[in-house]
C-alpha cells in the first residue's frame, strides 16, 4: 500500500516539524465513495479506523466487514431519522451538532455495546452550508453528552473554511484548538481533536490535531 506509507510519512514529517510525537496523531481513512475491496486492502495493510459520510453506504460496508476489528466513524451530516443506524453500527459519531441528536443517540445506543464515542462538530466560520454548531453552544452540548450514560464525550471535529494562505489556514486551526483546550479543561475524558484533511493536514497538526481524516490522498479522487 504505497499511498498509505506515503501518507504516514507525510503525517510523521508534519509531527516532527511541530515538535510532536507522531503516535499522538491518529489517521482516519475516509472511505466514502470507495468500495469494500479498497477498504479490505487497507485493513490488511494495518489501517483500522475508517470514516464514512453517508448512512446507507456506510451500513453496507460495516455489515460486510463486521468482526474484523475495524473501528467505524461517522463524519457526515446527521438526519435525525437515521440516528438509530448510527447508534447501532458505529464506534464513533464525529458530527454531533444539536441536542436532539444527543438525545436520540443516547436512547438508541444498544445496551450490549460500549458507550458511543462522540465528537461535537463545530462550524468555526459560520458557513451556513456546513453542518456543525456555533462555538458558543459547545458547552451546552458537551454537558448533555457528558450526562448521557450511553455516550462518551471525546472532543471536537471541524472542517475550517478553505483559506488562501497557509498562515490563514493555521490561524483557523488555532482557534479550534483553543475551543478544544477550553472543553478539555471542563470535561473529563476529552482527548480528541479531529481536524485536517488531504489538503491541510500539516496546518492542523501544527495547531494540535490528534486525528486527521484523509480520503483523497489515500484512495485517490472520488467518483
Ligand atoms: C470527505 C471528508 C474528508 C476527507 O476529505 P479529503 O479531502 O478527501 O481528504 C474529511 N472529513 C470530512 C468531514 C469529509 O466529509
Amino acid at each position: 500500500m504505497q499511498r498509505l506509507l506515503q501518507l504516514k510519512a507525510r503525517i510523521n514529517q508534519a509531527a516532527e516539524r511541530a515538535g510532536r510525537d507522531p503516535d499522538s496523531i491518529r489517521l482516519l481513512a475516509v472511505s466514502k465513495g470507495h468500495d469494500i475491496d479498497r477498504i479490505r486492502a487497507l485493513a490488511r495493510a494495518g489501517q483500522t479506523c475508517f470514516g464514512e459520510s453517508y448512512v446507507d453506504e456506510a451500513m453496507a460496508k460495516c455489515q460486510a466487514l463486521s468482526g474484523q476489528g475495524l473501528e467505524w466513524h461517522f463524519i457526515g451530516p446527521i438526519q435525525s431519522n437515521k440516528t438509530r443506524h448510527l447508534a447501532e453500527c458505529f464506534d464513533w459519531v464525529q458530527s454531533v451538532d444539536r441536542l436532539k441528536i444527543v438525545r436520540r443517540l443516547n436512547e438508541q445506543r444498544p445496551s450490549q455495546l460500549p458507550p458511543l464515542n462522540v465528537l461535537i462538530q463545530v462550524n468555526l466560520d459560520a458557513e451556513h452550508q456546513k453542518a456543525g454548531c456555533e462555538p458558543d453552544v459547545i458547552t451546552e452540548l458537551a454537558a448533555a453528552i457528558a450526562a448521557a450514560p450511553r455516550l462518551r464525550l471525546r472532543g471536537l471535529m471541524a472542517i475550517p473554511a478553505q483559506r488562501e494562505s497557509a498562515e490563514q489556514q493555521y490561524a483557523g486551526f488555532v482557534r479550534l484548538r483553543q475551543l478544544f483546550d477550553a472543553l478539555a479543561a471542563r470535561f473529563a475524558g476529552v482527548d480528541t481533536l479531529s481536524a485536517g484533511m488531504s489538503g491541510d493536514l500539516e496546518a492542523a497538526i501544527a495547531a494540535g490535531s490528534t486525528m486527521v481524516r484523509v480520503g483523497t490522498d489515500l484512495f485517490g479522487a472520488r467518483a
